[in-house]
């Protein structure tokens, strides 16, 4: 348990972190007078992304899971699809499909990082594959992410990227999240740049763009309406509201602005984090996730491997008990109370792996000097100890 009242030295996992202006901004939106949707911190933020990385569209949604749920609706997808997912991930990579009635196939990760391993696509592929899904962890993409663009594009797969955790991200010197037809990004406040809650839908394919601006509106064409293209502000077609207001879209338009100063400094903790254990890592006591060459990353996890799971939860009960939150997650899909029997029975060792054993270390802008040599020095300790089960060889 995270003890109550908080101690004073406690080291949260995350802190949400104000570049500056947020609150301005959002005073500024007040002033506009236009709280709703799709006003003027919205069309920044979509902009910023679209001229940032060259894509044909972005718009901005309540979050990254509303995101992946337009991407589904976009695609059409039809009760028994089937649509290829990691096991491996948050549960709205596969719950936007499921929505829609999608069969979920669940793949495995690689050996060496929790990435989907796209050597075994080719074999989960039926005549009612529709899509795969890939999950950029940490803002790392698979290896062979461009073999996987060609097996779609002989099979006429969509590629959806759920990059909620890749913003900044590059491969072969090209943004993560315009690899696919559509990808999905979040500001939860957990990611690298935040609203609270929020996201972004990217169209790379514009044959999706103007009915993605008509989900977005509730099923209408109030978005080509008011730029005069539609005579009347009608019902066209299906849709939700995914729009965010622009209290958020403010908020939002302060962290993009501030982006490169929040990237470096992430940079700059998660290079000392790796410093730091990569010593410990050579015993063997724990592993660190290998970069892959040609990526860019966005620093937005620090993880490191324990050798087992009783050993994962002793250290997660070590750095807890010296008030220091790290996390473990994610269990592992196929195996989840929701979806277990729905699942074909293929064992998938590396996602169940990576549940066991994986721990994310606190990360994030306000993280001091000081609270992140304690939860260095907590890490150590740990392996230090004069128990001899953890003590590194
Ligand atoms: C955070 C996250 C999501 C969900 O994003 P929200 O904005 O919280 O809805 C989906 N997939 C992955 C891999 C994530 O890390």
């Amino acid at each position: 348990m995270i003890p109550h009242p908080l101690p004073p030295d406690f080291i949260p996992f995350n802190r949400p972190h104000l570049v500056g202006p947020e609150l301005e901004y959002i005073r500024q939106a007040v002033a506009l007078g236009k709280l709703s949707g799709n006003g003027e911190f919205t069309q920044r933020c979509q902009q910023f992304i679209e001229q940032r990385y060259g894509v044909a569209k972005a718009l901005l949604t309540t979050s990254g899971t509303a995101a992946l749920e337009m991407a589904a609706l976009l695609l059409d997808i039809q009760p028994g699809d089937e649509v290829i997912v990691p096991s491996y991930t948050f549960t709205s990579t596969a719950n936007a499909f499921v929505l829609r009635g999608a069969r979920i196939v669940f793949a495995d990760s690689q050996p060496d990082h929790p990435n989907m391993d796209l050597r075994q696509i080719a074999t989960l592929l039926t005549p009612r594959t529709r899509a795969v899904v890939l999950v950029h962890y940490g803002g790392q993409p698979s290896e062979g992410l461009l073999k996987l663009l060609d097996l779609a594009q002989q099979h006429g797969l969509w590629i959806i990227e759920d990059a909620a955790q890749a913003i900044e991200a590059q491969y072969q010197g090209r943004p993560l999240g315009t690899f696919g037809h559509l990808a999905a990004f979040s500001f939860h406040e957990t990611k690298n740049v935040s609203s609270g809650e929020g996201g972004m839908l990217v169209i790379n394919d514009s044959r999706f763009s103007a009915r993605a601006e008509i989900l977005w509106e509730k099923g209408t064409n109030r978005a080509a309406f008011y730029r005069g293209e539609a005579a009347r502000y009608e019902w066209v077609d299906v849709g939700s509201s995914f729009l965010p207001s622009e209290l958020n879209a403010a908020y939002l338009w302060a962290q993009f602005e501030a982006i490169e100063t929040i990237q470096l400094r992430r940079r700059y903790l998660w290079e000392r984090y790796a410093m730091a254990l990569e010593p410990l890592a050579a015993t063997g006591a724990i592993r660190l996730l290998p970069h892959l060459p040609d990526a860019q990353p966005n620093w937005h996890v620090f993880a490191l491997l324990c050798r087992n799971e009783v050993e994962r939860d002793d250290l997660l009960t070590h750095l807890r008990r010296r008030h220091i939150l790290a996390v473990f997650h994610y269990l592992p899909l196929h195996q989840s109370p929701f979806y277990a029997a729905q699942h074909d029975e293929r064992l998938l060792p590396h996602a169940e792996c990576y549940a066991r054993t994986l721990v994310r270390l606190p990360l994030f802008h306000d993280l001091t000097f000081i609270e992140q040599e304690r939860v260095i020095e907590t890490v150590l300790g740990f392996y230090q100890s004069d128990m001899p089960t953890y003590r590194a060889s």
